[in-house]
């Protein structure tokens, strides 16, 4: 006896299978995909039968690889009973996949699931009048709990000795041509001919593929048929057909609780935060808010009240109030001032343990350490928000906004992880049972800002504010924006080129809003802070001591005097002509950045620390600039601010330098990660990725530096440009130049 486990995702099959088969289960692969295939045996029972847990579905169309798995197991390998296990929380969204198995020539028992749950929140579901509805046995169990299990496996054993034919529950204006074609598929002895006969009519691909002959006959009668409102779209018609009837009958099966007072008051905020227009508008606000929070200098914008050199405090702000987030800073900066000046300030001075130590180590690391209460600051937001179920919404608003592009909301809940780290944002593809989602996914990880670059931001966003009066938190709000937007482009070009394939659907459950707990929270914060300081102390501190040594001694191991005679500095001199169209690569410190994004390779945050050992070399010269300008940071900012000022490097090009460093390869972890997880799918993608995300970091860093140089000349010309282009790229995109673009390079 064989029996098919068949149900939606998350309605506790495996679960349920794990329950019936203990030790026997056998897990594999269904031939030719990569879905798992479990099998095992249920003991209990004398007739021993073999229970095939198939993989979630909602429907039996053809559309994904999970629903062409279940339909030809069910059709092809005619199990002696299915078992449909039905979420009974979700009643209507379950018995939707119930009515199609239903048209199947086979013996069904339904097993009503999480009616332990539903019992707790006081449902009542009549099982008499489902049953009469249905027309097949269903049983109340629960999974997890453990009853109601042997009960069904006695009617399914029952239900299998036994033969059933299919019912349909669309009936009205449908039913005569329904059963013409049923009587078509009769005629050459097709088994379940209701299943076949309504697929048909729906204009199923593979069934008018299979039976040509039949299709042709019944076209006419089907063009004559009256859809209403459908217009001739058969599917979207039986699909409605389907879920009328159902809430039909769940009137007189389902009584449900009083709905409690938190689900309404979640209902009432979702009608503002997910707002059909509202939605991502008010989600830019709130991660806008956050940066303001994390990085303004005026947090209260109280600085227009202030005149010009009315206060000026080094810790809360100069004419206005900082942000929590830029005084922890401040604090944290003093902090490593005064440390750096117990550990470096006996050394003397000129020798190169000197140098060592307050340029490479000092410089390097305390350049790190000082963003760490801005790094925490935001990760506190971040956890908040991913706590109290926003985040969710946030895939959900994704979804619904860009799945057409082929993001959909469950790449982005791991690429929400992202934000914090490219690791396990990567191994959280792992929840996409698509294998080109996943792949695809992938791709697009290293787009969102993870909290390692966040320092580089901070970095540039304080220089830019100092010296250019250039509004911090847009600076950083930019580059999460722009992450996100490459992301939603590449998933969009991918989709249609290289990785090709459909977008399977998404359906969550939003779970209710609640409070943060503070534990977890906290938790969650001394993780990442721990994380921080070990990664500075040994990663990146060895990384400093290695980059300074390579940035101040030549070939033959002589201090140098200038940066540029040292082997890293003719290394890189090699290379900063790839980087003069992005504006970066040219002039006295062109090359400065050229290794600070070679060295960032190793990790991220090693990008700023390079600044920190660059500014640290210079620090004579700015110390005649600023005074009390000991400070590793303090110099480093000026540093890039004295860049800024010169004429070599302007804000487009450090703009896109940032951009650069956003979107190129990530950390080394995250590559192999990467790697990790492209191994356990098909075909080659790492190098294939790595090229991509090379490419795309060019080609927009190039974008960046030449729209904003355009755009510093003249607003109107550069805007103009920039709609110029825009315009350019939809036309590609509608004159499909991009897959030819792709030929060319799966040719290669
Ligand atoms: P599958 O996707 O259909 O294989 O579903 P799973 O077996 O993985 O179950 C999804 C989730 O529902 C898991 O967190 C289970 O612990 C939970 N679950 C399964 N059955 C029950 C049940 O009877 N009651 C409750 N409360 N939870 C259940
Ligand atoms: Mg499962």
């Amino acid at each position: 006896m064989k029996f098919a486990l068949a149900g939606n995702p998350n309605s506790g099959k495996t679960t349920l299978f794990n329950a019936l088969t203990g030790s026997t289960a056998h897990v594999g692969n269904w031939p030719g995909v990569t879905i798992d295939k479990r099998t095992g045996v249920y003991r209990k029972a004398a007739e021993r039968p073999e229970i095939i847990d198939l993989p979630g579905i909602y429907s039996l169309s053809p559309y994904s690889p999970e629903e062409i798995v279940s339909r030809n197991f069910l059709l092809d390998e005619k199990p002696d009973c299915i078992i449909n296990i039905i979420d009974a929380t979700n009643l209507e969204r379950n018995l939707y996949l119930t009515t199609q198995l239903l048209e199947l020539d086979i013996p069904i028992v339904a097993a009503l699931n999480m009616t332990d749950v539903t019992d707790k929140n006081g449902d009542r579901i009549d099982v008499a009048q489902l049953e009469k509805a249905l027309g097949i046995p269903v049983v109340k169990i629960s999974a997890l709990k453990g009853s109601g299990i042997d009960g069904l496996m006695e009617r399914s054993v029952k239900a299998a000795r036994s033969s059933r034919a299919g019912a349909s529950v669309l009936g009205g204006s449908l039913s005569a041509l329904l059963e013409e074609t049923a009587e078509l598929y009769r005629r050459e002895k097709v088994g379940s001919p209701l299943f076949h006969a309504v697929k048909l009519i729906e204009n199923d691909g593979p069934e008018v593929g299979k039976y040509p002959k039949i299709a042709e006959r019944i076209r006419p009668k089907r063009d004559a048929a009256d859809t209403g409102i459908f217009e001739g779209d058969f599917e979207g018609y039986i699909a409605d057909a389907r879920y009328k009837r159902i809430a039909a009958e769940l009137q007189s099966v389902l009584k449900k609780a009083e709905k409690n007072a938190a689900l309404t008051r979640s209902d009432k905020i979702d009608r503002v935060l997910t707002h059909k227009i509202w939605g991502i508008p008010i989600f830019l606000a709130i991660m806008l808010a956050v940066f303001h929070i994390t990085f303004s200098e005026d947090f209260l914008f109280l600085g227009v009240f202030f005149g010009e050199g009315s206060f000026d405090s080094a810790i809360f702000g100069a004419d206005a109030i900082n942000s929590p987030g830029v005084i922890l800073f401040n604090l944290m900066e003093l902090f490593t001032s005064w440390l750096g000046g117990l550990i470096g300030g006996g050394l003397p001075e000129g020798t190169w343990y000197a140098g060592l130590v307050n340029d490479g180590l000092l410089g390097g690391v305390f350049a790190v350490l000082s963003f760490m209460p801005q790094i925490l600051v935001l990760f506190l937001f971040l956890s908040v928000l991913e706590d109290s179920g926003y985040m969710a919404r946030v895939a959900f608003i994704m979804d619904r906004a860009f799945r057409r592009f082929g993001l959909s909301g469950k790449a982005f809940m791991p690429l929400i992880m992202c934000f914090g780290c490219g690791v396990p944002g990567i191994m959280a593809t792992r929840t996409l049972e698509n294998e080109k989602e996943r792949t695809r996914t992938i791709f697009l990880a290293p787009f969102f800002s993870c909290g390692a670059k966040l320092p580089i931001w901070a970095a540039f966003a304080g220089a830019f504010a100092y010296y250019k009066g250039i509004n911090a938190e847009l600076t950083v709000f930019s580059m999460y924006v722009l992450g996100i937007a490459i992301a939603i482009i590449s998933a969009f070009f991918l989709k249609n080129t290289v990785i090709k394939g459909e977008t399977p659907p998404f359906i969550m459950e939003l779970p209710a809003y609640r409070l943060p707990q503070l534990k977890n929270t906290a938790l969650h914060l001394w993780q990442k802070l721990k994380n921080y300081v070990v990664r500075a102390g040994t990663i990146i501190a060895g990384a400093t001591v290695v980059i300074w040594a390579l940035t101040s001694l030549d070939f033959s191991f002589r201090l140098v005097e200038d940066g540029g005679d040292s082997m890293m500095g003719l290394i890189s001199r090699f290379f900063t002509w790839i980087f003069v169209p992005l504006g970066f690569g040219m002039g006295e410190n062109g090359w400065k950045f050229v290794v600070a994004t070679f060295t960032g390779l190793l990790a991220k945050e090693v990008v700023v620390a390079t600044m920190g050992i660059f500014a640290g070399m210079d620090g004579d010269e700015a110390l005649e600039l600023e005074d009390g300008a000991g400070n590793p940071l303090w110099l480093m900012l000026i540093g890039v601010g004295g860049v800024l000022g010169g004429l070599d490097v302007s804000v487009p090009a450090m703009f896109a330098f940032m951009a650069f460093n956003l979107l190129s390869v990530p950390c080394m972890a995250a590559v192999a990660a990467a790697r990790g997880e492209f191994k356990s799918g098909k075909g080659h993608w790492l190098g294939k990725a790595i090229i991509y995300w090379i490419a795309t970091a060019y080609i927009v860093a190039l974008a960046v530096f030449w729209l904003g140089t355009l755009f510093v000349a003249s607003w109107w010309l550069g805007l103009l440009v920039f709609l110029a282009l825009t315009a350019a790229i939809v036309l590609a995109v509608r004159f499909r130049i991009f897959g030819k673009i792709a030929g060319i390079f799966k040719r290669s």
